[in-house]
């Protein structure tokens, strides 16, 4: 079986879902699970609607209205007949949503989130799945979180294998194609789950790994993985093929391209990772698969915008040593705050990080009794894999460096721009 994924931009409209049909007429669909997100930026629309349910704004209504509409005019391009049978479906989703706000009593945000949310995905694979059927081909529309098990912990979902790998391997079908929902799973008390942000990589992954599966194909709007953000660098080059370590390296730094928790199922089963346009369906893309070096070797620029860096020191000249370093780590574990880049030198202990819930406040008011803080804010963190004096000067140019950081493999460089 081959597992696909087609990520909220590859579905962002009628003629993306009509496009998700011309790459499997081209690439074949039989014996695949399709692994799809919520179309374009839904997730982010119902982040909007769940934020104005928790602050009863008068605009919750205009905020579901936004989300249906949005849809619907996606069902009237593809379909045409507003008599389809999906428009029913999708109109039935909705209404489960709205019964759920209206009767909801738990005041857990977290839970109230993946409750929302998770309508994103339901609704976009209902489209799909009767999408595909229209045009002629037999499609299976599965649940995920009837497969797909987790604890409780709401937005950030651990995976129970044991139960997944059950679930899975006992019920989907092969021979046919298969639709499911990225992101989400249930727990326990079979209330819906999901797994973090930008999570539906990390589900084809679940089920290649559960299935056996011959490979996963991350269907993109770019070639494959650049060596660098198209955006940002002139000159980024795709890379050919590169080893599960790589990947997970780049991942790690902040590549955004494969979500970092998805490799780590594919390496230990050692199944390849294909990384493909969706535009140019039959172009090789990228192969992240086992042992292969990074080919050829360039170096690889990953950006982090927005970061924050954080110095702190001792206040009476003593050393920052194993136990005030793990009191600061185990602050910035509770208040949320990831940690990019750590520094230290005998008196002082420097950070690079990013403040994502915007809890640097709250924490520097504690860090604030027992160091001295500074900081510097919106400073961005360079990344160079595999650097050279050449990449180094490309990234240090026009911008003033605060900081530097360099190992074998990797060059990190923060810097401030020049005003
Ligand atoms: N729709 C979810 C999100 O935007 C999951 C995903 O796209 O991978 O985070
Ligand atoms: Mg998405």
């Amino acid at each position: 079986m081959r597992v696909f994924k087609f990520g909220g931009a590859s579905v962002k409209d009628a003629a993306g879902i009509k496009n998700v049909y011309d790459v499997l007429q081209q690439v074949g669909y039989e014996d695949v699970l399709l692994v799809v997100s919520a179309m374009g930026k839904t997730t982010n629309a119902l982040e909007l609607v769940i934020k104005d349910y928790f602050e009863k704004s008068p605009s919750l209504q205009a905020s579901v209205q936004e989300v249906k509409k949005y849809h619907n005019q996606i069902l009237m391009d593809l379909f045409e007949d507003d008599k389809h049978e999906v428009f029913q479906a999708v109109q039935h989703l909705f209404s489960d949503l709205e019964y759920f706000l209206s009767h909801n009593k738990s005041p857990n945000y977290n839970f109230v989130y993946d409750q929302v949310v998770s309508y994103g995905e339901l609704v976009s694979t209902t489209v799909l799945s009767h999408y595909m059927s229209f045009r002629g081909i037999q499609t299976q529309w599965i649940d995920v979180r009837h497969f797909i098990k987790t604890d409780a912990n709401y937005r950030d979902a651990e995976v129970d294998w044991e139960l997944t790998k059950n679930n899975i391997a006992s019920n989907v079908k092969r021979k046919m194609l298969n639709v499911t929902q990225g992101f989400l799973g249930s727990d326990e008390n079979n209330f819906t789950t999901t797994l973090g942000r930008e999570g539906s990589d990390y589900t084809a992954a679940i089920f290649a790994y559960c299935l056996n599966a011959e490979s996963v194909t991350i269907w993109k709007d770019v070639p494959g993985v650049m060596n660098a953000d198209p955006r940002y660098f002139e000159n980024a080059s795709l890379l050919n093929q590169i080893s599960y370590r790589e990947a997970i390296e780049l991942a790690f730094y902040g590549a955004t391209v494969i979500h970092p928790k998805t490799l780590q199922p594919l390496q230990k089963k050692e199944i390849p990772l294909y990384v493909k346009s969706f535009i140019n369906p039959l172009l090789k893309g990228t192969v992240v698969s086992k042992g292969v070096a990074l080919e050829p070797y360039l170096p690889c620029f990953i950006v982090k915008r927005d970061q924050l860096l954080i110095s702190l020191s001792s206040i009476d000249f003593s050393f920052i040593m194993e136990e005030n370093i793990s009191e600061i780590f185990a602050l910035f574990h509770e208040f949320k705050i990831k940690v990019n880049l750590i520094q230290n030198s005998a008196i002082s202990f420097s950070v690079c990080v990013e403040d994502k819930f915007g809890n640097f406040k709250d924490l520097n008011a504690v860090l604030s009794k027992k160091f001295k803080v500074d900081f510097n804010e919106h400073v961005t963190l360079y990344t160079i894999r595999h650097f050279n004096d050449l990449a180094a000067e490309m990234v240090e140019k026009d911008k003033i460096v605060i900081l530097k950081q360099v190992s074998t493999e990797t060059m990190q460089i923060i810097t401030s721009e020049k005003q």
